[in-house]
């Protein structure tokens, strides 16, 4: 499935699925006190990329519990690079 499958979002939904995520990594989590924005979003599953401190990415899938959720949830799989993003995209399957 290639990146452009993914679709974007608004930006109210941005806002939405940023703050749910804020809300559902507790301390321990993989991007804990990191800034991630969204990036797209995939319409068959609502896994979310998000880019993470400007130079990685992250793929997320929110349980939309509203409440910080214990590890490893949110499943959240990181990438180091546009490449490996690409990469784990291209592999992902329903
Ligand atoms: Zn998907």
């Amino acid at each position: 499935m290639p990146l452009d499958a993914w679709r974007t979002v608004t930006a109210e939904e941005a806002d939405r699925l940023t703050a749910e995520l804020q809300r559902e990594i507790g301390a321990g989590h993989v991007l804990a006190g990191r800034r991630a924005t969204v990036v797209r979003r995939c319409s068959g599953c609502d896994d979310v990329i998000f880019r993470v401190d400007d130079d990685a990415f992250a793929v997320v899938h929110l349980t939309w519990s509203g409440r910080e959720e214990s590890q490893p949830w949110p499943r959240t799989v990181t990438l180091p690079s546009f490449l490996a993003l690409e990469s784990y995209v291209d592999s992902h399957q329903h």
